[in-house]
């Protein structure tokens, strides 16, 4: 609704506003205990391959709040990095993350990869390092099973020390990942600099890569550029096979979004990939 208004924002909630500022206000008194409530929750979403070999998960943070109702990352993660409690769920989630492939290893979905999203704040943030490696030995997780999703936003808000902190990840054998491409500030030199293995391609980009020409193209010459630079590339938010045809097409390597799996419960995993394998 915001977004329709076109930036004129102090409109828009004008009529809701109150509404929305008691609910912000209770998000930001649960988040203080949020780590004890047992109400955080990860869901998977699939990541596939070209002829739909599974690559892995990326895991996705919900909050069911028994008052609040579903709270999604987008209304709670913000708060939780301004009050700098983004560092302990980040680290719950990775834990989480680590157990998830555990478990589905067990069950012989083997040399899975799992995606997890870092917040700035919790890149340079004292011991990082240190407490992932612990996690990954804690969870017996290899580290080439993880991989970390980072945004441009890191860089411009972390710039060089974050860069350090990369480097050490890679040493470690994590992978990285330029997460939401394409929005922002996007800027080459970030491919240049920084120690990546894989770029995912923005859902604003994918949506109209079937109806607009300028979409389009930069999406196929952004998948040239990035093999050029020995980076695999994802595409986010598929769809329509449309956007899964062309894709395939200019050779995008990994695939992910509501055509091909929405985010889900681990319990539900199972059930998913027998129905892909029966199609
Ligand atoms: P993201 O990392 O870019 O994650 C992809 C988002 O796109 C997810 O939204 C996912 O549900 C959604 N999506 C997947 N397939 C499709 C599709 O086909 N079409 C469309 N339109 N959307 C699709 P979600 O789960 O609401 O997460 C939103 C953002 O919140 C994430 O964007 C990520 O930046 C952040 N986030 C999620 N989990 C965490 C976390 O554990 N830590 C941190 N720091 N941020 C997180
Ligand atoms: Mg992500
Ligand atoms: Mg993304
Ligand atoms: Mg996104």
């Amino acid at each position: 609704q915001a977004k329709a208004a076109g930036g004129n924002q102090v409109v828009v909630y004008a009529e809701d506003g109150a509404a929305q500022i008691l609910r912000t206000e209770a998000i930001r008194i649960a988040l203080r205990t949020v780590l004890q409530s047992d109400e955080l929750s990860l869901y998977y979403q699939p990541l596939y391959e070209v002829h739909g070999r599974l690559r892995g998960f990326e895991a996705l943070l919900r909050w069911q709040h028994p008052q609040l109702g579903l709270i999604m990352p987008e209304e709670f993660v913000p708060l939780a990095e301004l009050n700098g409690q983004i560092v302990d769920i980040g680290e719950w989630v990775i834990r989480e993350a680590c157990g998830m492939l555990n478990r589905t290893g067990a069950r012989g979905l083997t040399n899975m990869i799992i995606s997890v999203n870092l917040s700035p704040n919790q890149l340079v943030s004292p011991d990082f390092v240190r407490s992932l490696q612990r996690i990954l030995e804690d969870t017996a997780t290899s580290a080439a099973g993880l991989e970390i999703e980072i945004t441009e936003r890191s860089m411009i808000d972390c710039g060089e020390k974050a860069c350090a902190v990369l480097g050490q990840l890679r040493d470690l054998g994590i992978r990285i990942a330029l997460d939401d491409f394409g929005i922002g500030y996007a800027s080459l030199t970030y491919l240049r600099k920084l120690p990546l293995h894989t770029l995912k391609l923005e859902t604003s980009y994918i949506r109209h890569i079937c109806d607009q020409h300028a979409d389009s193209a930069i999406v196929k010459a952004l998948i040239a550029l990035m093999h050029e630079l020995g980076l695999e590339v994802v595409a986010e938010g598929v769809e329509h096979e449309g956007q899964l045809e062309l894709l395939k097409q200019w050779g995008c390597d990994f695939y992910q979004g509501y055509l091909l799996g929405m985010p889900m419960q681990e319990e539900a995993i199972g059930t998913h990939l027998l129905q892909l394998q029966s199609v």
